[in-house]
């Protein structure tokens, strides 16, 4: 799909940094996309540590 506006509303989600830990690498990193692989290594070991589903499990508690 290609449209002006529409295309620039998706980039705003993919671009949303998520938090993740790289096996790989043992330590924190942040991936543009849910099942990204680790920007510094490229290992697809890598878990998800924030994100939508886990900042709401955050608020609840909160
Ligand atoms: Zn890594």
């Amino acid at each position: 799909m290609q449209g002006g506006l529409a295309e620039g509303a998706v980039l705003d989600i993919i671009e949303l940094p998520i938090d993740a830990w790289c096996m790989q690498c043992a330590k924190t990193t942040v991936v543009k996309e849910r099942f990204d692989a680790c920007p510094d290594c490229g290992s697809y070991q890598v878990q998800i540590t924030g994100g939508d589903e886990l900042r709401v499990k955050e608020m609840e508690v909160d």
